[in-house]
């Protein structure tokens, strides 16, 4: 098989992993060296499917010896199978890297033999283009569950960020989905990458959710209907990861970012870790997800948790028979993983038992704004940084500006626009020392308990991502 053939399938093969994002590094070129991995050289593009395609994304083999159901490279499925030897994709990168085709590079792999000689491989093209070669570009490893802990250190030596996929949001249904895989392989992973960043793991506590985590009330259950994982679990409990920290107190996704502890002579992983969650192939609620998500930054020092709406590739009776991938649902959790990031939000703030998925219709911070209308409106002229944050229509930029516009005089609400602030959404939940602001376009005072005012922040992303989403019952989940 030539290379074009083998480039074809493996990078195919590879397009439906998520974590692949190239953000922060910033490697400098070397003297003699080739290339350099700085944010400001690299150019991002995104396939109409919106994952990243800026970077040579492929597999160094799709002959997988797992079976994950909700992958097309899994054992089970009949795909034409390919590979490359170590260093002739050493020299694709290179060449890639040359003519300026690629910024950068994402190499993953099926897992060829063990998870060892399958990391071993990986390691030696990460190792010969660093060493050999001195190509000094944006370089994404990804780990495999269950490799050893010096192997995945020496690929936190040479990759620029280094992601182990945790795919499935509970245990129970990585066992029937994902039977190779154990939570200990993953977990495992994670431990020794955090390690490596000079970031010490959290202390983590077992828990399980409750039954209302995944309610009966829940129609998206019967899609499950013929899947092991749900039939029983749905009814009594779930079990999920052992990764709940051990202090109830716990700080915000948003503080602990602020204030890493991360060595700073560890001189590995510039990028950190990330991983991928896949949204819609078994049943846990978007609450399951979000916590599970919020631990794994909290504990393992996560750079980033990719939400993988599910892609139906070809039928496998242990995951649903969907008409499409969950858009909708994996842009709701990406709105809500930014407000753990960025907004100060906890999970349980976002979501709760008794409140387990997400609005279809409201962005996840209008939500929440909604149903906290007790603590609004805020005053501008008065409130703190993390009190404007929690405001719909004011984000981390505007807050700053408020802060420095409002030390010289009062703000009114017409300042507030040219701050940055999104009126549409920001008037019903602000005042300017007691001034309301009017509704844009109309003398309605806006007035978050007004009829009008739900309707007036739905955000319209249900009719460009409806198609093809998960019908839950928001109503009867609610
Ligand atoms: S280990 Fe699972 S997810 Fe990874 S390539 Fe193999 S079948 Fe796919």
């Amino acid at each position: 098989m030539d290379t074009i053939r083998k480039l074809e399938i493996l990078s195919d093969a590879a397009k439906y992993d998520a974590s692949c994002s190239s953000s922060g590094s910033a490697r400098p070129a070397l003297s003699g060296g080739l290339g350099n991995g700085a944010v400001g050289g690299i150019c991002h593009t995104w396939a109409a499917d919106g994952r990243c395609v800026s970077l040579l994304k492929v597999l160094l083999s799709n002959a997988c010896a797992w079976d994950c159901a909700y992958c097309v490279n899994r054992r089970s499925n009949d795909v034409s199978r390919a590979g490359f030897e170590p260093e002739e994709l050493v020299r694709l990168v290179i060449d890639f890297y040359k003519r300026n085709y690629i910024e950068g590079a994402f190499l993953s792999s099926g897992v060829t033999g063990c998870p060892d000689t399958t990391m071993e491989r990986l390691i030696s093209v990460a190792r010969t283009l660093r060493v050999r070669e001195r190509w000094n570009g944006y370089l994404h490893l990804k780990a495999i569950p269950g490799a050893s802990e010096q192997l995945v250190a020496e690929a936190a030596r040479w990759a620029d960020r280094v992601s182990v996929n945790i795919e499935l949001p509970s245990a129970e249904s990585l066992g029937s989905v994902a039977p190779d895989k154990s939570p200990r392989a993953i977990f495992s992973v994670m431990r020794s990458l955090a390690r490596a960043g000079g970031f010490e793991p959290r202390r983590l506590l077992p828990t399980d959710v409750t039954p209302s985590s995944v309610p009966s009330s829940n129609p998206g259950s019967t899609a499950f209907g013929n899947l092991p994982a749900v039939s029983g679990a749905a009814a009594e409990r779930v079990p999920v990861y052992d990764v709940r920290l051990a202090s109830t107190d716990r700080p915000s996704v948003m503080e602990v970012r602020k204030d890493r502890r991360r060595n700073p002579e560890a001189a590995v992983l510039p990028a950190g870790q990330s991983t991928q969650l896949v949204v819609g192939a078994s049943p846990e609620s978007d609450a399951v997800i979000l916590g599970l998500a919020e631990n794994l930054y909290l504990a393992y020092d996560g750079r980033r948790v990719y939400y993988s709406a599910f892609v139906p590739t070809t039928p496998d009776p242990r995951v649903p028979a969907l008409p499409g991938p969950p858009l909708l649902r994996e842009h709701r959790l990406y709105q809500a993983d930014w407000l753990f990031r960025f907004y100060g939000f906890k999970a349980d703030e976002i979501l709760s038992a008794d409140r387990p998925f997400l609005d279809a219709d409201l962005d996840p911070k209008c939500a929440w704004a909604l149903r906290n209308l007790d603590r609004f409106p805020v005053d501008v002229n008065r409130a703190d940084y993390l009190e404007l944050l929690r405001v719909p229509g004011i984000g981390p930029r505007s807050a700053s500006r408020i802060l420095r516009a409002r030390s010289g005089s009062a703000l009114k609400p017409e300042a507030l626009q040219a701050l940055g602030v999104v009126m549409k959404r920001a008037a019903f939940f602000v005042t300017c020392s007691g001034t309301v602001p009017r509704i844009a376009g109309s003398m309605k005072s806006a007035n978050p308990e007004a009829a009008f005012a739900r309707a007036a922040l739905v955000d319209g992303a249900r009719e460009k991502l409806g198609g093809t989403q998960l019908e839950f019952d928001w109503d009867a989940s609610a």
